[in-house]
């Protein structure tokens, strides 16, 4: 069987096409408003620099999601470790960053390892919560891969807790999603564990 290619389109996020010279406009005003002086040689780039900033962060990279047959029927864990990872948090707009790992137990068809950490790219460079993300990656491996189990473990540092607010510098969050035998079998989900390095 040949391989299947799957191309997605860059992911919008509702408000439909970016506006660039608008949010131009609006980062000098947001500037402006909260005391910054912009006529100096060093600032007077800041909100276009903010605006491509804030564009690059939020565009993943498209990818193709190519799919091969598991002709030796290999029917172990596959797992990435420590997927580097920004994302932006949705409440603050401040990053939040830190690492995935991703794992599945293959079913018919096996992926390009590189493709997990495109996965992970695709869910995280959009306003996202770190709960989110980390169910959608583990649902879009389950759907485009049908495989017998998914895990996802990610771990991060919120800059929005780190540098403001509780200001807790230091601190990380850690979520999972497990589906398939990862969720129902307590040996492969004990092993899923122990190879991503998280303690349960
Ligand atoms: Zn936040």
């Amino acid at each position: 069987m040949a391989p299947i290619s799957v191309t997605h389109l860059p992911v919008r996020h509702d408000g439909g096409p970016r506006d660039y010279s608008a949010a131009e406009a609006a980062a000098m005003a947001l500037l402006a408003a909260l005391g910054i002086d912009l006529s100096s040689e060093s600032l007077i780039g800041t909100p276009g620099r903010m605006v491509r900033a804030y564009d690059e962060m939020l565009t993943p990279r498209n990818f193709d999601l190519t799919t091969f047959p598991n002709e030796e029927g290999y029917e172990q864990l596959v797992i990435e470790r420590k997927i580097p990872f920004q994302s932006l948090c949705e409440h603050h707009m401040l990053p939040f960053l830190g690492v995935a790992h991703v794992a599945y137990l293959p079913g018919e068809r096996i992926l390009g390892l590189s493709k997990l950490a495109r996965v992970v790219e695709l869910f995280a460079r959009r306003p996202q919560v770190q709960e989110r993300l980390t169910q959608q990656v583990a649902d879009w491996l389950n759907e485009h891969l049908a495989p017998k189990g998914v895990g996802v473990v990610v771990t991060a540092e919120h800059l929005c807790m780190t540098l403001r607010g509780a200001r807790a510098v230091g601190s990380t969050t850690i979520t999972s999603a497990l589906k398939g035998l990862l969720l129902d079998d307590a040996r492969a989900r004990e092993e899923f564990f122990l190879l991503a390095g998280v303690n349960t």
